[in-house]
């Protein structure tokens, strides 16, 4: 049996409960920032009504239909101004 000190054993576990809040907050992290990158993969905005709507990412046309106004939208790249 290893001897220790009830307040190594405290701080023992205070640094054991810091370490895996701190790694939470990281895989939290990470995970909210490839989910809006995705999501801002699949949006689209049309230039008509204003709506934004997720297109199909297993689709090949770059063309899609907006669902409320029905016109057909482009994904573009933003041009620099
Ligand atoms: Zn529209």
């Amino acid at each position: 049996m290893i001897p220790i000190h009830l307040s190594d054993l405290i701080m023992l576990f205070m640094a054991v409960g810091v370490t895996v809040v701190c790694l939470l907050w990281f895989w939290t992290f990470v995970r909210e920032r490839r989910r809006e990158t995705h999501r801002r993969r699949i949006a689209i905005q049309c230039r008509i009504c204003a709506t934004a709507y997720a297109r199909d990412p297993k689709s090949k046309s770059s063309v899609t239909i907006c669902p409320v106004c029905h016109t057909p939208n482009e994904r573009n790249r933003l041009r620099p101004i």
